[in-house]
């Protein structure tokens, strides 16, 4: 679990129901020490400053460059993302999605609301999703599969490999199976 910003403590709380055991990673050692990675919602400008700053961004790409499980939320799919449009000045992200991300897409009218998806990876019952100011993907290049998307057609959930991003946030609204799919990653990868 990066714990640089966010609500990470939402993550790990979801994680820990889940069975897995949770480190807090703010350290390149404590980022060695795991088999998987979330990365939170929050701002992801800050998460990208931390990151740096604690010198956990470097090995961060190395870690997903070599295929470690990673998951983001919101904040935490654009700094997944390989692009990133309306970052600020000097922002950048860890990558690893062949996808472009807009930041703050929905403008102010939609910055927050929330949706039932129907995502048929993780069975009938629909999606649960809350969107906090949160990112849409506008493009999705061809590494990338796109796993939900809105009535209107823009993508909010996509996979690549061991690579899993949401623009929504599952962690707050009860909806676990985005964590056990990629729970399921993790331990395939460790087994
Ligand atoms: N707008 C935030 C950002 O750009 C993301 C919001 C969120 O994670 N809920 O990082």
């Amino acid at each position: 679990m990066l714990a640089l910003q966010g609500d990470f403590r939402e993550h790990a709380h979801v994680l820990t129901e889940l069975g897995a055991h949770v480190v807090l990673v703010r350290r390149p050692a404590e980022l060695e020490s795991v088999d998987g990675l979330v990365i939170p919602g929050g701002e992801s400008s800050v998460i990208d400053k931390l990151s740096r700053m604690f010198g956990v961004a470097g090995p961060l790409r190395a870690a997903i460059a070599g295929g470690l499980p990673v998951y983001g939320t919101c904040a935490g799919l654009i700094m997944l993302a390989d692009t990133v449009l309306d970052a600020i000045e000097g922002q950048e992200s860890f990558g690893g999605l062949d996808v472009v991300v807009r930041r703050n897409a929905f403008g102010s009218q939609n910055q927050s609301f929330e949706t039932e998806l129907v995502i048929p990876e993780l069975g009938e019952q629909p999606v649960h999703a809350a969107f906090i100011r949160g990112p849409v993907v506008e493009s999705v290049g061809p590494a990338a599969k796109v796993l939900a998307s809105l009535p209107d057609g823009r993508v909010v959930a996509v996979e690549q490999g061991s690579l899993l991003g949401t623009s929504f946030h599952p962690e707050i609204t009860g909806e676990h199976r985005f964590h056990e799919y990629f729970l399921r990653k993790v331990r395939a990868r460790a087994a």
